[in-house]
């Protein structure tokens, strides 16, 4: 496929319409598409800056937390607080472990209660499925607070991949693939769809075509920058390019 011109500025959207006109995504190759969940399907209403600061709190309760490990996403900061508490608490990184997971999904289902999909969501999935498109989620979130936004998820979705279903999450390439052997789909007919460089990357590293969209906290520029092959304003616009 070929790439869009750079967005840069205050033009940036007029750039991007003018971009979408001229990009199709071929539909013979296309046999499944996965989703990244909040804020490509959802609302983003979690907190991470907040979800960071208790998980270092609370291993802080073990011991010193080392310098950098505020900057991990949180999954890589627990297993890395998981490391540390082993070489100096012995015997106490598992509660630990168990301790941060049961924090950070009371904070995700607690988001929850207040999210909700984007307009447009449910149709569009409807309308992949009535293309005969697979349709796969992979999130980082976890299963209950997927549902709790989403209770049809199961009629709309051909395979739903929380943290909980996958040994290693995205951006580890085993969290795309995956859902991809649930799919029986190789990555050469599928796409990624997400609002974070991190889904771009990691669906590079796998090897589908990949699309940002931008109902995230991530501007167009660096959804670009992560090796987009097209970006569009919304999820639910994807059925457009097809
Ligand atoms: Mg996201």
């Amino acid at each position: 496929m070929r790439p869009m011109s750079p967005i840069n500025g205050t033009s940036a959207l007029t750039k991007l319409f003018s971009a979408r006109k001229t990009q199709k995504i071929i539909p013979n190759l296309l046999k499944a598409v996965l989703f990244d969940f909040d804020g490509t399907l959802a609302e983003l209403n979690i907190d991470f800056i907040q979800m960071r600061r208790a998980v270092l709190g609370l291993m802080a309760d073990y011991c010193k937390p080392s310098n950098g490990m505020e900057v991990l996403y949180v999954l890589e900061m627990i297993e890395a607080g998981k490391n540390l508490i082993s070489e100096n608490n012995p015997g106490r990184e598992i509660e630990f472990f168990n301790r941060s997971h049961r924090l950070i999904s009371n904070i995700e289902t607690e988001g929850s209660k207040e999210g909700k999909l984007f307009t447009g969501t449910e149709d569009m999935l409807h309308e992949l499925r009535r293309r005969h498109i697979k349709i796969g989620i992979v999130t980082r979130n976890c299963m209950d607070a997927i549902r709790q936004i989403f209770p049809d998820i199961d009629s709309c979705c051909d395979v739903v991949i929380t943290r909980e279903f996958t040994t290693r999450v995205k951006p580890h390439p085993d969290h795309l693939l995956t859902a991809l052997d649930a799919l029986d789909t190789d990555a050469r007919s599928a796409a990624m769809v997400g609002d974070h460089p991190m889904d771009i990357t990691v669906g590079k590293d796998v090897g589908v075509y990949t699309i940002g969209v931008l109902t995230g906290h991530s501007e167009a520029a660096a959804l670009r920058e992560a090796g987009a092959d097209l970006i569009i304003e919304k999820a639910a616009d994807i059925t457009r390019f097809l």
